[in-house]
């Protein structure tokens, strides 16, 4: 281990109260995406006590501070996300909203905080070449589509965090990312280093527009919408034969609005829908063929489906252990590490995707915790492997990337091959929604 790993190390274990507190503290007044200005202010002022300036107030309530290193070079974003998920059941769920830290967000913001006090403690700051921006981010969880359409009146046109701060200019200046988050698939080690691929989502409302009648006297003279979507349903069920194993295809959908009153025939009906896929081109085509079921059933029942479809998160874009992770979690020889592997697979969806389209997204999840992530059994088991770890991994990331003229962040920035440009990934969002 060499002086500067020795430095990290004892900057974030003289910490150690003090991080574990903001964990609490944060952990007790979660707060929902967009909304998390408590949370916010929180951060902006640990970030303050580190020497550094924070601007606040992006994307709505993002937070950003910038530590020069000792000569110039790329830029490292470490990134910890702000919101909690509505899970009023949860035993730490704020009472003012029902938002808990049921997703581990708290750990992330711990991470990025420890990171932020042992990078910027005497005699490391110098050895980087380049600069880290501490970035807390909002609006990881999904939105609902209600609160978007309030956002966007308000000027937030993208309607998760990292795709609004890509849009607003968040990101400009940045080369790669850091990223962590709670074990994500199941994991036996206490650190699994690299990007695991994650399935990406877009969300659908589809209006089914059918004809009110007496539903007794005169079913023959309406058109009933509630039957048109129990046919797409359907449709939708059997197309499940046409989707490939490995692109992980999931549709799910609730039926917001059945019908008025029972003795009507049903004239509208409004179901949602997500569609998940573990490639942008999987994605695309399973919601083409969610839209066409929907538009043919409709037709067939005389009915007519009007489908909006809304911004979800893209893939995320699966990569092998960065270098700089093997070596930071070397220098932790008490934690067991793994690496990602391919064709390990997480289902479910993450914002951290539109990043990896972008840009390089040097990525490790950590155990500490138990209980199903949203739920409300999910807690902290042990605070070291949930808190002070993952502190020391994202600070000892950042220095290996950066040090010896920052070989190995130019390294993985010269190895990434973007999907878009932020240009083009602002058009495809736009075009999308
Ligand atoms: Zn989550
Ligand atoms: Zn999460």
């Amino acid at each position: 281990m060499d002086a500067v790993e020795q430095k990290i190390l004892a900057a974030v274990d003289a910490q150690r109260e003090t991080l574990l507190a903001f964990a609490q503290d944060i952990g007790a007044h979660a707060e929902p995406g967009f909304f998390e200005t408590r949370t916010a202010a929180r951060v902006a002022e640990l970030l303050r006590g580190c020497g550094l300036s924070p601007q606040t107030g992006l994307a709505r309530t993002g937070v950003k501070a910038v530590l020069q290193g000792g000569a110039p070079g790329p830029c490292a974003a470490v990134i910890g996300e702000l919101d909690g998920i509505l899970c009023p059941a949860h035993p730490a769920a704020n009472p003012e909203n029902g938002v808990a830290h049921a997703c581990g967000h708290n750990a992330q913001l711990t991470a990025l905080v420890g990171a932020a006090l042992a990078l910027s403690a005497p005699g490391v700051a110098e050895a980087l070449s380049g600069s880290v921006a501490f970035f807390a981010v909002p609006a990881e969880e999904y939105v609902p589509i209600g609160t978007r359409q309030a956002l966007q009146k308000q000027g937030v046109e993208f309607c998760c965090g990292k795709s609004e701060l890509l849009r607003t200019g968040g990101f400009d200046g940045v080369d790669l990312a850091l990223t962590t988050h709670v074990h994500m698939i199941p994991c036996e080690s206490d650190l699994l280093l690299g990007n695991v691929a994650c399935n990406g989502f877009t969300s659908k409302t589809v209006v089914f527009h059918g004809k009110a009648a007496h539903a007794a006297t005169a079913p023959h003279a309406g058109v009933n919408a509630l039957n048109a979507a129990v046919l797409a349903l359907n449709a939708v069920g059997l197309l499940r034969e046409t989707f490939r194993e490995c692109d992980t295809v999931r549709i799910h959908t609730n039926i917001r609005e059945g019908g008025a009153a029972l003795n009507v025939v049903p004239e509208t009906v409004v179901m949602e829908a997500m569609v998940r896929a573990a490639t942008l081109e999987a994605l695309d085509d399973a919601a083409r063929k969610f839209d066409r079921a929907c538009t043919h059933a409709a037709e067939a029942l005389g009915a007519h489906a009007e489908i909006l479809t809304y911004q979800g998160y893209m893939p995320v874009r699966p990569a092998p252990a960065n270098p700089a992770l093997l070596a930071a979690a070397a220098a932790l020889p008490g934690l067991s590490a793994q690496c990602a592997e391919p064709g390990m697979q997480n289902i479910a969806s993450t914002d951290v995707g539109d990043l990896s389209q972008v840009m390089p997204v040097v990525n490790f999840t950590h155990g500490g915790t138990a209980g199903a992530l949203h739920s409300a059994d999910f807690a902290v088991t042990d605070v070291d492997k949930a808190y002070i770890a993952p502190a020391k991994m994202m600070a000892l990331t950042a220095y290996h990337l950066l040090k010896d003229g920052a070989v190995l962040a130019r390294r993985t920035m010269d190895g990434f091959t973007p999907v878009f440009t932020r240009e083009s990934y602002i058009e495809t969002v736009r075009r999308q929604g």
